[in-house]
């Protein structure tokens, strides 16, 4: 039983930024990411989420490579006494990750185009130079970029900052640099990625997020002046794309998957199909089976991780029993005929074989296309676990 062996397992730390203002280390012991869910503390979280020095929660990686669940985040701190006002701030959070899965799940490939309207005032689909070189000379927005390539993390302020200087400031498509953020993020996540990207971006949103040098500083703790964006936010509008965020280059992004594609079967077991957003260790874990975590170059291909991300995975795929890697389209699998074939619904799993299980929602009553969070929100809010 997987169960008994989480304790078992070597923590595997991914390094804390050198100026330790706040990733803790992502460990992937189940234990250790149980033990994290334990020590969310919903008020302090409420008051402090937007400041990067706040009390968030660091799950993101965990819940984004299905290890655990919104709904199992919250029914945890329902079981430690905490009453649903006392926690109003973090379910709605978590409410977005449900929202954005509901919203893939709805437009399939779709979701990888402008979902709304066409993004206002595009000039190149390229990334922008200085972003990734992370040297815009706003220096909190460096220093989080140093930050993503160190640790696998960003604050979401910051994610929104990096997105609106890409797409609002030097005027890129949002496309190519959604892509550099989600190689670098452990808790990439297709749906919430591309989603926020056109949020900011003005696609999936009815207006343009911008940020200006005074909230940076607010949330950031940096004092910095004088830099382009230290100006009112009409003046921003307006502003022609700053010298510093002209260069711009296309992106070549690749996943280093390893070369292991032989795995072995019982044909007596059923196989039951794992990958890099279904790591569940819970899930189907009584009774013995085939476990496969199918990494599909195709997949890879469209949806680039880095190294960082893959030892990611990969090490959250040791809190299943007996895990066997296969990097090879899932239709090469050499399946024995009549085996039984189960895997966990997800948009970018519909050509998996067998049958799919449903994935574990915040409400999972409310399904389908809402065209705000907030309509979303409406409808699922009287049904929340209390
Ligand atoms: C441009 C941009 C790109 C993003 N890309 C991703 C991505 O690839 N993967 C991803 O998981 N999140 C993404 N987010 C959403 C958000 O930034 C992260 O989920 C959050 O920062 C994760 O850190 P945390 O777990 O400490 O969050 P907390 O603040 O502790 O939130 C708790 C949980 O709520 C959910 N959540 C919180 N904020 C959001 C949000 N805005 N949208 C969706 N879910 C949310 C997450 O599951 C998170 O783990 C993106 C946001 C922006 C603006």
């Amino acid at each position: 039983m997987a169960q008994q062996k989480w304790h078992q397992q070597p923590a595997f730390n991914f390094s804390s930024p050198s100026d330790g203002s706040s990733a803790p280390p992502f460990n992937t012991n189940y234990a250790e990411i149980l033990a994290k869910i334990d020590a969310i503390n919903p008020s302090k979280y409420a008051q402090t989420r937007n400041h990067t020095s706040g009390a968030v929660t660091y799950l993101s990686p965990y819940i984004s490579r299905g290890v655990i669940s919104t709904r199992q985040v919250l029914q945890a701190l329902l079981a430690k006494g905490y009453k649903p006002y006392q926690m109003a701030k973090l379910v709605s959070e978590l409410a977005w990750r449900d929202y954005f899965q509901r919203v893939h799940q709805h437009l399939g490939p779709r979701l990888l185009t402008d979902i709304k309207q066409p993004q206002p005032n595009v000039l190149h689909h390229n990334m922008v130079a200085a972003l990734r070189e992370a040297n815009t000379g706003v220096e909190a927005i460096d220093q989080h970029v140093q930050k993503l390539y160190d640790t696998g993390y960003m604050h979401n302020h910051l994610r929104m900052y990096v997105a609106a200087m890409a797409c609002n400031m030097a005027k890129a498509h949002w496309s190519s640099p959604a892509a550099w953020l989600y190689y670098h993020l452990l808790d990439g996540d297709v749906a919430s990625n591309t989603c926020s990207w056109q949020w900011v971006a003005g696609s999936f949103s009815s207006k343009l997020y911008y940020c200006n040098q005074q909230n940076i500083n607010t949330f950031t703790g940096s004092r910095q002046q004088g830099t382009f964006l230290d100006a009112d936010y009409a003046h921003l509008q307006q502003m022609p794309v700053p010298a510093v965020l002209r260069p711009s280059l296309p992106l070549a992004l690749k996943t280093p998957l390893p070369e292991v594609n032989t795995i072995n079967l019982n044909p007596e077991l059923p196989v039951l199909l794992y990958n890099s957003y279904n790591l569940d260790p819970l899930w189907r874990a009584n009774g013995n089976a085939n476990r496969i975590l199918v990494l599909e170059p195709s997949h890879f291909e469209a949806h680039p991780i880095s190294q960082r991300v893959l030892d990611f995975v990969l090490a959250l795929g040791k809190n299943i029993d007996g895990l066997q890697i296969f990097v090879g389209e899932v239709g090469s699998l050499p399946l024995p005929a009549q085996v039984q074939v189960h895997y966990k619904e997800h948009p970018l799993c519909r050509h998996y074989p067998g049958v799919a299980d449903a994935r574990t929602w915040i409400v999972p009553e409310v399904s389908g296309y809402y065209p705000s969070f907030f309509a979303y929100y409406k409808k699922i809010e009287p049904l929340l676990p209390k």
